[in-house]
């Protein structure tokens, strides 16, 4: 049996009639960008993230580059984020011309470890960026709470987590700004590159919007020297037919999950943990493995995909090395990047598949 690391099929199945009226739609009106598809979009992401605004962007990358640059960070300030994550984080902080100070996760959850964050504190910090990895929710009180402490902006990379809650509560909603990519395999994906931008604060909405748009709040009147990165209106027809079905795909998917967590028995792995205050999405499911390597290779010998998230951390990344950073330096990202295996998840896996997996596993020696 052939397992992927992840297929779109089950889910364009289910939505071909209305993906391809989306398509129709905007193609018969031959209206393409800022239009009445995006606002529609805007509007009811926004209601799903509990904000009172979201403005569509042209990636994730962009989705949180905007909004560090709206809130005014820039050179000379740095921002606390997760040692790790996808570089996307780093780069957006490094993209204002700011300087990105590493905190290490909880080795348990894989998120940023509050109890880590003070320490890295400096007269120059401005901004802290939580990111929900994998799909889970960082422990947003405390980070909050050193926030307000030291007047700090929070801006949350949700890009891999639409829809989790942190103690009931939809993320996207807990700092001043949120930024989400809709990138196609995200939890929700367009049929191309997408991103947006959740905030209540209209002049924050306003200024990203303008941004993203040449700097431009009136058709060419340029306030600011903005870039251009704007969601697209065939992308925010596609999202909007897919945003009703999201709920549906993370139940699907925390289904998956639960499965491989009481199925999985392998002494040699180490299940993720779902702290209480967390209800995750699953982006990625990770596990990890001391013979990580071995185990790989087991699965993909049996047919089974799999993937590393990530394999080299970002304090040793090679566009990084001006930063002065060195092996040893974040020790638990190193770990994960060296421990850290993500299993197949997708809308749809069958019981077939997730047991195929599962037992894939549990006969690795
Ligand atoms: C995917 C991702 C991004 C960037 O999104 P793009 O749409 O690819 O630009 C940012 N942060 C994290 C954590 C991501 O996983």
């Amino acid at each position: 049996m052939k397992v992927p690391f992840v297929t779109f099929g089950p889910l364009q199945q289910e939505l071909d009639s209305e993906l391809r009226g989306a398509f129709e739609r905007v193609y018969d009106r031959s209206w393409y960008i800022e239009g009445v598809e995006d606002e529609a979009f805007e509007k009811a992401f926004a209601k799903y993230c509990h904000t009172d605004y979201c403005v569509g962007v042209g990636n994730g990358l962009d989705s949180l580059m905007l909004a560090l640059k709206a809130l005014g960070v820039g050179e000379g300030d740095e921002v606390i984020v997760p040692s790790n994550t996808y570089i996307a984080t780093a780069l957006a902080v490094t993209y204002v011309g700011a300087k990105p100070v590493f905190v290490e996760p909880d080795i348990n959850t894989f998120n940023i470890d509050p109890n880590r964050i003070e320490a890295a504190v400096t007269e120059k910090t401005k901004a802290i960026m939580p990111v929900h990895l994998y799909g889970q929710a960082c422990d947003m009180d405390p980070i909050m709470e050193i926030a307000r402490k030291h007047g700090l902006y929070v801006v949350e990379d949700c890009a891999q987590a639409h829809g989790a809650t942190y103690k009931g509560r939809v993320i996207g909603s807990f700092g001043d700004a949120a930024g989400f990519s809709f990138y196609p395999g995200k939890n929700l994906g367009a049929l191309g590159d997408a991103g947006a931008t959740t905030t209540n604060s209209k002049e924050l909405a306003d200024k990203i919007r303008a941004l993203g748009n040449y700097g431009s709040d009136y058709k060419y009147h340029h306030i600011y020297q903005g870039n251009n990165s704007r969601l697209d209106e065939l992308q925010a027809a596609f999202l909007a037919a897919k945003l009703p079905h999201l709920e549906k795909v993370n139940e699907n998917r925390r289904a998956t999950a639960d499965k491989y967590l009481s199925g999985i028995n392998n002494p040699e792995v180490i299940l993720p943990v779902v702290p209480d205050y967390a209800v995750p999405v699953w982006h990625i499911f990770g596990i990890r493995c001391k013979r990580r390597d071995e185990l790989e290779k087991h699965l993909n010998d049996l047919g089974i995909s799999t993937n590393k998230h990530y394999p080299i951390p970002m304090h040793l990344q090679g566009c990084y090395s001006d930063l002065g950073y060195s092996e040893g330096d974040f020790p638990i990202a190193e770990e994960i990047s060296k421990t850290e295996l993500s299993l197949p998840m997708y809308y749809g896996m069958t019981d077939e598949e997730i047991q195929y997996v599962i037992d894939g596993i549990n006969s690795f020696k």
